[in-house]
């Protein structure tokens, strides 16, 4: 065990990777073997964070014999001694993931202070203020970030300080008032934690390395994890440097950079400068950076090779950079170097120039823009600047992308008529249902009190590429009273409210919207790229011709979903429906479907003329009946009214259709199996609708009828009987050499395991893996937000399995039935049609499974032609 190398020096470390030594220690490794000065220093690896965790979160003693092997390098290097009485060696400590990870800890400064040591620093510097100064920041920093007590009091003691003396600046505060300050950090310390401040810098590097292995598991961390798809078992390493001083006087300084403007892209550099100060100044907020001209004007020859370095590193790197750096009495030292944070837009901008500059080709600049957030470029986002400045008021799930401000509005009845009003509202709801279409179109964005991920808002908000928060259980929405309960705070009708779906967060007031800007050509060009390289192909998932036009401009080559029970929720046809639902024979059912159909067929026709040349998959109805009864008393007298029926027979009925658990109850195929009429109506419309628009435009549409929730070979057969009966006969009365195909969804494990069974009847098959994952896991769709946080929180998940395949398990049904359907049917053309086919890592998984599409909601087409061209770039398929 001894033997093994935990503990790297940088000059060592070279070529180890970021798996290992972390982005920091990976980024100091690089800039050492590159030759950028930094101050000397090592980094324990991440493996020594799970043996952390596995001592009882201890460091075995063997590590510490490595790390104290490694300060007595930095000693050598530097000539200078830890906790010694001349010379000392001061040091800083930093965590640093494989990922960046700004929810985890702090750095500390200065480490290595006590009473003889920072005697020893005033001497040798000559300069007692700027020692008593590090002294008294390393206490407060070591007693906030290492030992996790608030700064509060310690702050409050410095600024009653300063307000007692009339100061405005830190840098006012004299040499005793320092000492001062200094022995009340310590009698502070003393009080809270029983026990005297560690003199011994050895201690004092112990517990701050133990400290940053800690804040692996604080909650700010597994937050940022969950949010960015980090796994636990990362881990993160420690960075420990010899400290560079920015506070030594007006020679020296301290400052970030960014090679070039994060916000926008442009090829300028874009830095900070905060003479005679140390980076937790500016990070704190104490004191407000200058403008980079402010270190030309003082120091042009340390500003030149400033620039110039910072060139180095970008064309090293070739990617924009972010980099920290301080000057001490004159001498420029880079702390740490990163592939920079860029917004969208200025990632889009970046990767076109870098392939311009020669610095990185085609398929690199596809892979450096990230996929999660490409989305954000599509829609309207609140003002950033503005969010900045205001707090939220509650928090949901991030459900459909953009930003709404609007009254708030608690039907979607108000929701219609206050916008036709001219007013922009928000529709906030307990839960939504199909009822609550109109009010989601009318609406600027939605809130809900529960439902998830694949919740209906969920997932009709993001077909609409509406806003929508959803889960928001901060949020008592009482819709009889009309009152909004945010902790103690009502909120009616009048009042506004903002919706970020980019965040999930809620904020009281309007706040500013402001477009995205995609006129600059970079978009199309990047696209472009994309589209040259994926394998897979994009479809969406879409109802209406809005939708469907949507996409295409959006890049979509057809409808890989077409769920046709949202084509009823328009007022008058879910009036029809309802007919049908309460009809008591085979024949008052066709009646009522016949209303239907002709409004169905136009849909049909619709659809095909927006795509064109591309396939429209049209999936037979799907949710059970019951969704589609009313729950008002007013709705179910005007329905007992048109049916000719008591109202006491539309509630039995109503009571008849309840389900105690739907999800898994009569819905899907087994609508087609029971009520056959339902499947030959929209068969009828599906085929006659291409029939007429093939005859319009003498192109022959290809239609494709999708049958859900199949189980097995013999219930495919027996459904596809009924659509094959009715589809032959229309054909060969239209005189027109039409194909169909018909193939089902898999989404039941069954059917995943009996895939080469299936594939005799099916021509193609589509994973919904909205259902697939709901039947695999037990976990219901409607309630699983409820206990899924508990998951999380103990590390049994890491991420919504309904958002992003979860490919142990889901993942292995999905390989099979792949594997067992092609057996059968070498030619089945296979996509996926759930929420995850606009997820990137599913895309990748899907990519690799050989799967031929993704279909998704038409505001994630371009990150999912994006994501399979990565995965196509990272993972290319034998051809
Ligand atoms: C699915 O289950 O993944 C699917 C696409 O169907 P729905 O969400 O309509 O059940
Ligand atoms: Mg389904």
């Amino acid at each position: 065990m001894a033997e093994k190398k935990y503990v790297y020096a940088f000059e060592d470390a070279h070529g180890l990777g970021r798996e290992l030594l972390g982005g920091k220690g990976a980024g100091l490794a690089e800039m050492t073997h590159i030759g950028v000065r930094i101050p000397e220093g090592f980094t324990i690896t991440t493996e020594v964070c799970a043996l952390f965790y596995e001592s009882g979160k201890k460091l075995p003693e063997y590590i510490v014999e490595q790390i104290f092997e490694a300060v007595k390098v930095i000693e050598k290097k530097t000539g200078k001694v830890f906790g010694g009485s001349h010379n000392p060696l001061l040091v800083s400590v930093r965590s640093g993931a494989r990922a960046s990870m700004p929810g985890m800890m702090d750095t500390i400064l200065n480490l290595g202070l006590n009473d003889e040591t920072v005697a020893a620093l005033a001497k040798e510097t000559g300069n007692e203020r700027f020692a008593m100064d590090s002294f008294r920041r390393f206490i407060l920093m070591f007693t906030n970030i290492a030992k996790g007590h608030s700064r509060e009091e310690m702050d409050k003691m410095l600024a009653d300080l300063k307000e007692k003396n009339g100061y405005k600046l830190d840098t006012e505060v004299t040499t005793e008032q320092l000492k001062d300050l200094v022995t009340r950090y310590k009698a502070y310390y003393k009080k809270t934690f029983g026990e005297d401040f560690p003199s011994d810098p050895k201690e004092q590097l112990l517990v701050a390395v133990s400290a940053v292995f800690k804040s692996w598991d604080n909650p700010r961390a597994n937050v940022y994890r969950m949010m960015n798809n980090i796994p636990y078992s990362w881990g993160t390493a420690v960075n420990v440097q010899s400290m560079a001083f920015g506070n030594k006087g007006e020679t020296s300084g301290t400052g970030v950079a960014f090679s070039r403007d994060p916000a926008t892209g442009e090829n300028k550099i874009s830095a900070e400068y905060l003479p005679n100060a140390q980076g937790e100044d500016v990070v704190a907020g104490i004191r407000t950076p200058l403008h980079i001209d402010e270190l030309k004007a003082r120091m042009p020859k340390v500003y030149d090779e400033f620039v110039k370095t910072i060139k180095i590193m970008e064309n090293h790197y070739r990617d924009m950079q972010d980099m920290e750096f301080t000057v001490e009495d004159g001498v420029l030292y880079f702390l740490q170097t990163r592939n920079g944070k860029r917004t969208p837009a200025a990632a889009l901008k970046i990767a076109c120039d870098l392939v311009d500059e020669g610095l990185i080709n085609e398929k690199e600049a596809v892979c450096r823009i990230d996929a999660m957030s490409f989305d954000k470029l599509l829609l309207p986002g609140f003002d950033k600047q503005v969010l900045k400045e205001t707090t939220p008021i509650a928090k949901g799930l991030a459900a459909g992308p953009g930003a709404g401000t609007g009254a708030i509005a608690f039907t979607a009845e108000e929701a219609e008529a206050r916008k036709k009003a001219g007013e922009k509202v928000i529709l906030v709801r307990a839960e939504t249902s199909p009822e609550d279409i109109v009010g989601m179109v009318a609406a600027q964005g939605i809130l809900t009190m529960r439902g998830g991920m694949t919740s209906h808002a969920a997932v009709v908000a993001r077909g609409m590429g509406k806003c929508c928060v959803c889960g928001c259980s901060a949020a008592i929405v009482d819709e009889h009273a009309r009152t909004v309960t945010i902790g103690d705070k009502v909120y009616t009708d009048k009042d506004v409210i903002s919706v970020d779906g980019n965040t999930g967060n809620v904020y009281f007031g309007s706040i500013k919207t402001v477009e995205p800007d995609l006129t600059a050509g970079y978009f199309g060009r990047l696209m472009s790229w994309v589209d040259e390289y994926r394998d897979l192909k994009v479809r969406t998932n879409a109802d209406t011709p809005l939708d469907a036009k949507q996409a295409k401009i959006f890049g979509a080559q057809g409808i890989g979903l077409c769920r046709t029970e949202h084509m009823f929720f328009a007022k008058d046809r879910i009036f029809s429906m309802r007919k049908m639902i309460l009809a008591d024979t085979v024949e008052e059912r066709e009646a009522a479907l016949a209303e239907i159909e002709p409004m169905q067929q136009s849909d049909f026709e619709s659809l095909y003329e927006v795509m064109g040349d591309f396939n429209v998959n049209v999936r037979l109805l799907d949710p059970p009946l019951h969704e589609f009864l009313p729950q008002e008393e007013g709705l179910i007298e005007e329905l007992a009214l048109a049916t000719k029926k008591t109202v006491q027979q539309v509630k039995d009925r109503i009571a008849e259709l309840h389900e105690a658990n739907p999800m898994m109850g009569h819905r899907g195929c087994r609508l087609a199996v029971t009520y056959p009429e339902i499947c030959r109506m929209q068969t009828s419309a599906i085929i006659k609708a291409a029939i007429n628009v093939s005859k319009k435009t003498g192109k022959l549409v290809e239609p494709e009828i999708m049958v859900p929730l199949i189980l097995e070979e013999k219930e495919l057969k027996f459904v596809k009987n009924i659509i094959c009966q009715v589809a032959d006969e229309l054909i060969a009365t239209s005189g027109l050499n039409m194909k169909y195909h018909v193939g089902t969804m898999i989404e039941i494990p069954r059917a995943a395991l009996l895939s080469d069974e299936i594939a005799k009847e099916a021509e193609f098959f589509s994973f919904g893996t909205n259902d697939l994952t709901q039947m695999t896991f037990g976990f219901s769709r409607d309630d699983a937000g409820k206990f899924l946080p508990a998951y999380y929180e103990n590390k049994i998940l890491e991420e919504d399995p309904f958002k992003t395949l979860d490919q142990n398990g889901v993942g292995k049904l999905i390989t099979l039935s792949v594997k067992l359907g092609r057996a059968t049917r070498p030619n089945l053309h296979i996509g996926v049609c759930g929420e995850t086919g606009g997820d990137p890592k599913s895309i990748e998984f899907y990519h690799k499974v050989g799967l031929d599409y993704v279909s998704c909601s038409p505001f994630r087409v371009p990150v999912a032609r994006l994501a399979a061209a990565q995965a196509a770039i990272l993972f290319p398929r034998k051809k």
